[in-house]
Order: structure tokens, then C-alpha cells, then sequence
């Protein structure tokens, strides 16, 4: 492979919106490592659902990982609402993936998206005042919510690391995941555990409390040799060690820029080329040829950029066929960016070379993506395709969320410039 080739070359799968059995992962991985990927990024927990099976506490499972009905917008179907992975799936898919020569990267959310762990242990989220505790159910809707595991409390600290120790028993992998975008502070900001443990570390912020959970497990998995990967969201909260690796997905650009300089290194995942679930009038085939190969934020340090990774999110993703029309042929022309193959090619030159994969692709492994007729939109076409995918988002069934949500989102930003000021 060419010199400039990532390292690091993957893509995730989000399977709290909609759980996806092994046999079509084992599907995908077929297919990532047809492309020379070499990473699994697995998203396992989230609001809408918690998919990995922890001996220490079954009701994160038994509760958790159940899921009546889903208000995601234009996805009625609910076969897929409910499920979860046991032990001894996940080796199996670890080792299947391992023989492809692919590494998974497990994800637990922590501290936010954590509405299914918390509808299965309450006692492990915030006080909503100084006797109660609040209470969770497994989201049905897409979005951002209030839920966050308390930082104030030691217990929930051992909760985490006990869940770790089983994570990572069955993923001998180098690096895990512990999420940490979107964690809105509201509940940190009235829980009176948060607010002593903010008291007694004198620290400036909820978001400085943020990093200092994210240093507790961090240390933690370094004890185990791991390395921990978190969102650059976190860094809101300040610069983290260079052991940490910080996966850019969007915002913070120059925070991210500041942890590289400082040591660390980044995997990159820009929505606005990398978020597979995103429809092809967002992302065609065509605009990840013209991707810069290095993003602004890692110019002159391209040796702390470790690669890149595509997410797919599921909150409209109910079967196989769907995520191979998503993937699939964007993840090919990703891979061959990755791989630093296909530079010098023109378009139509790039079109040819993807489309050759494709075809191959389909035999070996049987999924189908995307028509040629999406893979170059004209501005009208790409421009209802997003028309047509904010109609989904915003169907009537799922508006009640969609406005809960941006009043959440007001609240918490009116509360952040009152603490500026
Ligand atoms: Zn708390």
C-alpha cells in the first residue's frame, strides 16, 4: 500500500437505534475487509437501547435492551426495537473478526446517552433533589436527553469500571471507546452529589467534571493496557493526556488541533463527509473524491491523525438492505481515500474504479448498495433528497421529541451563558 495509506481505517455501527443480528455483521465485516478496513468501531449502548450483554448486572439487558416502540420518524418497523449480544456472540464475532484482520472497538456511552443503563439501574444516575433519584426508560425517540451517569458518586464509578472489566475480558483489542459527546450538564447542574464532588475537587465546570470522570476510567483502562477513545467532545472540559484518542466528529476544531500539538492523536470522522447515515444528497460518491485528504484542523500534523472512520447510525436503519445502500458505495470510495490509492485519479477515472469494487463486492458478499444515479446529484437532486430526509426526521409522529429535545437544548445553553457571565 502507498505510503500514505491511514493506519487506521474503519468504520462503526450504531445497534442501540436498531439491533442487527450477528449473522449480517458478520456480513458487514466480510465487506470491510474486502476493502482493506481494518477497524470495527462498535456502538453498543445508547438511549434507545443497551446491546451487550454484562454478567455483573443483568437488568442492563433484561431492561435495558427492550424497546417497545420507536418514534425515529418514517421507521414503523419494530422487529429490530428490542435485542441484545451475549458473551459468547460477541467472542465469536471478535474472533471472526479478527481472522479478517479486523480490530473492534467497543463503545460504552458514558456519561450521556445513557437512558437504557439508567432505566436498568437508577441508583447510578443523579438525585433530581436531595432524596430522589430520577427516573429512565429506554428512549423511543432519536435526539438528546437529560439522562447522565452521576459523577457524584462513587458507586457509580465502580458500576463503570465493573462494566469495563467485562468489556474488556471480551475485546483484546488495544483500544475501547467510552463515548462522551452530547452529555447536556442539566441534571449534573442540580444533582447535590455532582455539586460536592464539584465543591471538593474545586473544579471550574460541569464539563471540567466531565473530564475528570473521563481521567478516572482513562487511568483505569490504562491499567489494563488499553487506550481509551472518546469523542472530541470532551475536550471541552480541557486538554486530555495524550494516551487518550480523540475521534473528531464536529465542533471543537481547535481544541482537537490542540490535543494534537500536544501530543495526541485523532481519528477523523467529519459529518460532512464521513456519517454514512447521512442521505446522498448530504455525501455523494462524487464529494468524497473531492475530499481534502488531510482536514484543516491536522495541517502539519499529519502523524497524529491515525485515520479515519464512517459511522452509519441507525435511527432510520431497520434492515441489512438499507445499511448496504448506505454503505455501500461510499464506504468503497472512503476506503480507497483511506488507503491513499486513488489520488491521482479524475472523476470519471474514480467512478470506474469504484464501480469495478462494487461489483465484486456484491458477489462476494451479496449486498447491494446505491444505484449509480446516486452516486454524482445534480444541486436540485441533492437538495430534495435532504428535503425528503428532514421529512422524515421531522414526521409528525416524532415533532413531540424533536420540540422536547430543542427545549433541552435551550435550556442548556441559556444555563451555560448565565455561568459565563
Ligand atoms: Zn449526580
Amino acid at each position: 500500500m502507498p505510503e500514505t495509506t491511514f493506519r487506521y481505517r474503519g468504520f462503526m455501527l450504531d445497534v442501540s437505534r436498531h439491533y442487527m443480528p450477528p449473522e449480517e455483521i458478520r456480513k458487514l465485516l466480510q465487506a470491510a475487509a474486502f476493502l482493506d478496513m481494518n477497524r470495527m468501531h462498535w456502538h453498543l449502548t445508547d438511549d434507545q437501547g443497551w446491546r451487550i450483554e454484562i454478567r455483573k448486572y443483568p437488568l442492563l439487558t433484561e431492561v435495558g435492551a427492550v424497546r417497545g416502540d420507536s418514534f425515529f420518524g418514517g421507521t414503523p418497523v419494530k422487529e429490530r426495537n428490542s435485542g441484545f449480544y451475549t458473551q459468547e456472540e460477541i467472542r465469536e464475532i471478535v474472533r471472526f473478526a479478527g481472522s479478517l484482520g479486523i480490530e473492534i472497538i467497543p463503545e460504552i456511552e458514558i456519561p450521556g446517552h445513557a437512558a437504557a443503563m439508567l432505566a436498568a439501574y437508577p441508583a447510578f444516575g443523579c438525585c433530581r433533589n436531595e432524596t430522589e433519584k430520577w427516573q429512565d426508560h429506554v428512549e423511543i425517540s432519536g435526539g438528546i436527553f437529560s439522562s447522565l451517569v452521576c459523577a457524584g458518586s462513587d458507586g457509580a464509578v465502580a458500576f463503570l469500571k465493573d462494566i469495563l472489566d467485562e468489556v474488556t475480558e471480551l475485546f483484546p483489542f488495544d483500544m475501547i471507546h467510552i463515548g462522551g459527546d452530547e452529555a447536556v450538564k442539566y441534571r449534573w447542574r442540580r444533582c447535590p452529589d455532582c455539586r460536592r464532588r464539584i465543591r471538593e475537587l474545586g473544579l471550574p465546570s460541569e464539563d471540567a467534571l466531565q473530564r475528570w470522570l473521563v481521567l478516572e476510567i482513562g487511568e483505569y483502562l490504562a491499567g489494563k493496557d488499553r487506550r481509551t477513545v472518546v469523542w472530541n467532545d470532551v475536550l471541552d472540559g480541557g486538554l486530555l493526556p495524550e494516551y487518550f484518542i480523540v475521534q473528531q466528529w464536529m465542533g471543537g476544531e481547535e481544541k482537537t488541533r490542540a490535543f494534537m500539538e500536544n501530543g495526541g492523536s485523532v481519528i477523523r470522522s467529519d459529518t460532512a463527509y464521513c456519517y454514512m447515515d447521512y442521505p446522498y444528497g448530504a455525501i455523494d460518491v462524487k464529494r468524497i473524491r473531492e475530499m481534502p485528504r488531510i482536514p484543516d484542523y491536522a495541517a502539519g500534523l499529519e502523524d497524529r491523525l491515525l485515520g479515519m472512520e464512517c459511522p452509519l447510525w441507525t435511527e432510520r436503519v431497520t434492515d441489512l438492505d438499507r445499511a448496504a445502500y448506505l454503505l455501500f458505495p461510499r464506504l468503497t470510495a472512503m476506503s480507497l481515500r483511506m488507503k491513499g490509492e486513488a489520488e491521482e485519479l479524475d472523476w470519471e477515472a474514480f467512478r470506474d474504479l469504484v464501480a469495478e469494487k462494487e461489483k465484486e463486492l456484491e458477489q462476494k458478499t451479496g449486498l447491494r448498495g446505491a444505484p449509480e444515479a446516486e452516486w454524482s446529484l445534480s444541486p436540485e437532486e441533492a437538495e430534495a433528497e435532504r428535503d425528503a430526509e428532514n421529512r422524515k426526521i421531522h414526521a409528525p409522529e416524532a415533532l413531540p421529541f424533536v420540540q422536547k429535545q430543542d427545549e433541552l437544548l435551550r435550556i442548556e445553553k441559556e444555563e451555560r451563558t448565565q455561568k459565563m457571565q
